[in-house]
């Protein structure tokens, strides 16, 4: 997605060789009218699939999952990383590493929001190592239903996480693919 790519080298921070920082919009301050370009371009990617929900994690999946939920017409759940006193106790429960704070959480989702009906669409910002994005496949496997694939914001090429996702035979489709991000230049793939 050029418009994407363009952004990204315009507003885009390098924090580390590993860490790309795009918080004016998509990580703490959201390009609204943008958000909704991305969620019209990853629903369009998937609109064959017969999608029934969308899944991410909170908080930074949300923003481009509820705009490629919106597009496609379906609700958007969204796994939570803690459990409040008001959540189900029937719940799906996986293990998640943290590529930014490198520890390990639970993200959980109510039964009750996914099941063997169901074709599920998974979105998330950034794809690295894969941790999120195979926490939340393990989550749709438990509940029955069938995966359309994993729709992605910006994919780390140089990370291990696509390879993982695609050797599984995992549909993935990533809106920019970083290459590099060596000095002070970002290379798309
Ligand atoms: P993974 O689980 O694939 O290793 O990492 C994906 C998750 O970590 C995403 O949900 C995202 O929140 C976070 N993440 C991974 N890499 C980056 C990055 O370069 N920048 C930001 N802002 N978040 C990242």
């Amino acid at each position: 997605m050029d418009a994407l790519k363009e952004k990204i080298k315009r507003e885009g921070e390098i924090i580390s060789s590993s860490i790309l920082k795009v918080d004016s919009f998509l990580n703490h301050q959201i390009d609204a009218g943008f958000i909704m370009e991305i969620g019209r371009e990853l629903a369009n990617r998937f609109c064959d699939e017969g999608i029934t929900k969308v899944i991410t994690i909170e908080a930074s999946g949300i923003a481009p999952a509820l705009s490629t939920a919106a597009v496609l017409g379906v609700p958007l759940v969204f796994a939570k990383k803690t459990k409040a006193a008001t959540m189900d106790t029937e719940v799906y429960v996986e293990q998640v590493k943290s590529f930014t704070r490198g520890t390990v959480y639970d993200i959980k989702v109510a039964k009750k929001f996914l099941n063997k009906e169901d074709k599920v669409l998974i979105i998330d910002d950034f794809l690295a190592y894969g941790h999120a994005a195979l926490g939340l496949v393990q989550i749709v496997k438990k509940s029955g239903a069938d995966l359309a694939g994993v729709g992605i914001v910006i994919e780390k090429g140089f990370q291990s996480g696509g390879k993982l996702l695609r050797d599984q035979g995992i549909r993935v489709e990533s809106l920019a693919v970083v290459e590099s991000m060596e000095g002070n230049e970002i290379i798309f793939k």
